[in-house]
Formats: C-alpha cells, sequence, structure tokens
C-alpha cells in the first residue's frame, strides 16, 4: 500500500487527497503532518455559520491537531481558501474533518469531550497533551452542535418539571436549573436564582408549553413561585421535600448551637456531649447507627430542647407518608401546631413558613414529586464546576452541564 493511500484510510478521510507525509520536529514536538488536498471543484462553506458561499477571496494554509499516530502527535495541513460570507465576511471554509472554528479534528474533540464526561480534567489534559482551556470550547461546540441538530429547543412536551438552583465558584454564584421530571434530564440553565430568572425560562417555554405544564417543584422561594403562577396557571406548585425537610433539619441545628453556648462556659463535658451529638440527631429513626440511641436517650433525659426538636423533625417526615391528601393536610396541620407550640423559636418561625405554604407542602405529596435527582444534580454540578475551575468562561461551565446532566451523547471515534 503506497504511504499516501495508507493515511488518507488512517485518517478516515473523504475525497482528499494526501499530497504527502512527514514527521516533523518543532521546540522539540515530533510531529506527523500530513498535507491534504481539498477536492479542486468542491462547493465552499463558511467556517464561521456553515452556509455556502460563493466566490473564493484568496487562500492560505491551516493545520488541524488529529488524534496521535503512535506515540506522536499528529496534525492535518491544508491549504483553505478564504470566502466572503454575507453574515460573517471574510472567513476560511469549513474543512470536513473539523467543526468550524475549530483547530482540532472532529475525531480529537469527540475523544476529549467524551473523556471529559468521565475523567478529570488533569487526567484528560495529561492524556490529549492539550491545554486543559481549550476544553471548555471543545465542550461548547460539541453542545452547540448538538442543539442545532435536533428538532427545536429541547423544551417540548414538559409536562412535570422541577426547578432548583446549584451552587458555584465555591458557592459565591448560582445557577438556576430546570429538569424534567419524566426523563430526569437537565432542559434549561442558566445564571441567577431570581424571580426574572424563572420568568426568563417561562418565556423561552412560552404561553402554549407554559399551559401545557401540570406540576412544577421548587423550593419555597418567593420569586418563583410568583413566576409560576404567573405563568403556568394550570400547574400544581410543590415544595420540594428536600427543602421543606432541611427547613426542619437547620431549625434543629440552631436549637442544638443554642443549647451548647448556653453550656459552653457553666459545663463545658455537656457542651462538648452536645457539639458531639450533631450527627445522631441529623439521622432519621429509622438509620441510627449504634450508638445513636443511648446519645438520644440522654439528650431525652437532659436535653428536652435537642430531643423534641429531633421529634419534630421525625413528626415531619412522617407527614410524607401519608396515602391520601386529606391525611397530608390533617398530619402537616397537627405537625404546625406541634412546632408552633414547642416553645422553641427556631421551629416556630419553621413553622410560620411551612403554614404559609401549606398547599404547596401537600401538593408534593400527593404528586409524589421531588427535586430528590436534581439534587443529585447539584452535587454533579458542583463537581464539575470544580473540574472545570480552569473554564475562564461562563458558557463553558453551561455547556459542561448540558453536555453531563442533558444526556449529550458522544460517540467515540472508532
Ligand atoms: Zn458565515
Amino acid at each position: 500500500m503506497r504511504v499516501a493511500t495508507l493515511f488518507k484510510r488512517l485518517l478516515r478521510l473523504g475525497g482528499e487527497r494526501v499530497l504527502g507525509v512527514e514527521l516533523e520536529d518543532e521546540d522539540g514536538i515530533e510531529r506527523v503532518v500530513v498535507t491534504v488536498a481539498l477536492a479542486p471543484r468542491r462547493v465552499s462553506r463558511c467556517s464561521g455559520c456553515g452556509t455556502r458561499t460563493g466566490s473564493a477571496y484568496d487562500s492560505r494554509p491551516g493545520s488541524w491537531r488529529h488524534l496521535d499516530m503512535g506515540r506522536v502527535r499528529c496534525v492535518i495541513r491544508a491549504e483553505v481558501r478564504r470566502v466572503c460570507c454575507s453574515e460573517c465576511g471574510i472567513r476560511t471554509e469549513a474543512v470536513p474533518w473539523a467543526r468550524a472554528g475549530s483547530r482540532f479534528t472532529r475525531a480529537f474533540e469527540d475523544t476529549c469531550v467524551y473523556l471529559v464526561k468521565h475523567a478529570p480534567k488533569t487526567t484528560v489534559a495529561a492524556l490529549m497533551r492539550i491545554d486543559w482551556h481549550t476544553v471548555g470550547r471543545m465542550i461548547e461546540r460539541v453542545v452547540a452542535e448538538h442543539a442545532a441538530s435536533r428538532e427545536g429547543d429541547g423544551l417540548d412536551g414538559l409536562v412535570r418539571i422541577g426547578i432548583d438552583e446549584v451552587a458555584y465558584r465555591k458557592g459565591h454564584r448560582y445557577l438556576m436549573c430546570v429538569s424534567d421530571h419524566g426523563s430526569g434530564a437537565l432542559v434549561w440553565a442558566s445564571p441567577g436564582r431570581s424571580q426574572a430568572t424563572a420568568e426568563a425560562f417561562y418565556r423561552a417555554l412560552g404561553p402554549e408549553r407554559c399551559q401545557q405544564l401540570r406540576a412544577v417543584s421548587l423550593d419555597l422561594h418567593g420569586g418563583w413561585i410568583t413566576a409560576t403562577r404567573a405563568y403556568a396557571p394550570n400547574a400544581l406548585i410543590c415544595a420540594d421535600p428536600f427543602h421543606v425537610i432541611k427547613l426542619c433539619g437547620d431549625a434543629l441545628d440552631r436549637v442544638r448551637r443554642e443549647a451548647w453556648q448556653a453550656l459552653r462556659e457553666e459545663d463545658p463535658g455537656r457542651a462538648a456531649f452536645i457539639k458531639g451529638s450533631r450527627f445522631a440527631v441529623r439521622r432519621r429513626a429509622g438509620n441510627l447507627r449504634p450508638g445513636d440511641r443511648t446519645i438520644l436517650d440522654e439528650l431525652a433525659r437532659d436535653n428536652h430542647d435537642i430531643y423534641r426538636g429531633w421529634l419534630l423533625v421525625e413528626q415531619l417526615r412522617a407527614v410524607y407518608e401519608a396515602a391520601s391528601h386529606d391525611d397530608a393536610m390533617a398530619l402537616l396541620d397537627d405537625w404546625i401546631l406541634a412546632a408552633l407550640t414547642s416553645d422553641l423559636d427556631p421551629f416556630i418561625r419553621c413553622a410560620l413558613t411551612i403554614d404559609a405554604h401549606r398547599d404547596l407542602v401537600v401538593n408534593a405529596i400527593t404528586q409524589r414529586l421531588s427535586n430528590a435527582r436534581l439534587e443529585g444534580m447539584n452535587s454533579t454540578v458542583r463537581l464539575l464546576s470544580h473540574r472545570a475551575r480552569g473554564y475562564r468562561r461562563l458558557s463553558s461551565l453551561l455547556a459542561m452541564i448540558t453536555l453531563v446532566c442533558g444526556r449529550i451523547p458522544v460517540a467515540l471515534p472508532t
């Protein structure tokens, strides 16, 4: 087999002709350089937008990093036309082996993006021998290509959705994420967590698809509730159980901390015991570890406030076991009364919040809706955000989240 034919096959080239293959050394880095010629009578397309363009302006050499050949880097070099696009102005023409605007071949990019879904960034950067910053753009291109290839905007057919916020950049900033309870996939994400962010989502959905929403689960975030009521009148609004229980768990935390503060000076030993009870009181009754029971028995004997708080959290969890709407309503009312008369300030505040949203709490019980899957996504996003620390652009992080949580398929070039 001739070398030119061999490389044409190895690189999976189409109608292009291989002019030559050379091993070059640049700054001590060896690379196989495959020079190819595009078909002379081809139709030129703009590399910016992909539309057909007319006359060529001039031509210039371009190069694209391809998958390594053995232990050596591989580069495709070709003379490409510069074309005049009515939208983008003067641009180089698109080439069949690379995405528009990329210095890497499609096969190389697909491999990087596939790896990024599964491996830490340092691994990807080391294995592929690339600068991490370029990976963000690769993901953006893959995600944009997927969005362009599917029909519509990916927001069709939504019936039950969950809205949640996800912290990124060490918790200083927030993304609002919308997921489909049907598929479990993320369908929309945007920076911010205000009422305006939720309104932006509902506007993107449009009035017709908003009418089709039957249930929206969210945390007790005033702005989101207002926006949902205004835009999705047919949707039952459900208070996400995770957030409701967390509200109550936080109240217990406050009671425990106050008890610790009060005892710190007069009885350090007792204070240390209360501090150490932190994890035991967070566990639900069915989940207690050996030893937790003893801690709880001691709290029941000597620290009535903390024990009463723990029982209140348990009682609220039990509300979620209710079989019917009426049962749930009755159990929740019992709980609100118990919390309001508990004499524990944090629980009284918590009960007032829950009382103000009791319909939403009960809706979640009857609809069996929770953002639990979204919460799983929350930790994924935190991980991604951590992995994506090198990204300079928010758009790269959003693309990464869309890639992983939006379930965008990436095929390995084989
Ligand atoms: Zn163009």
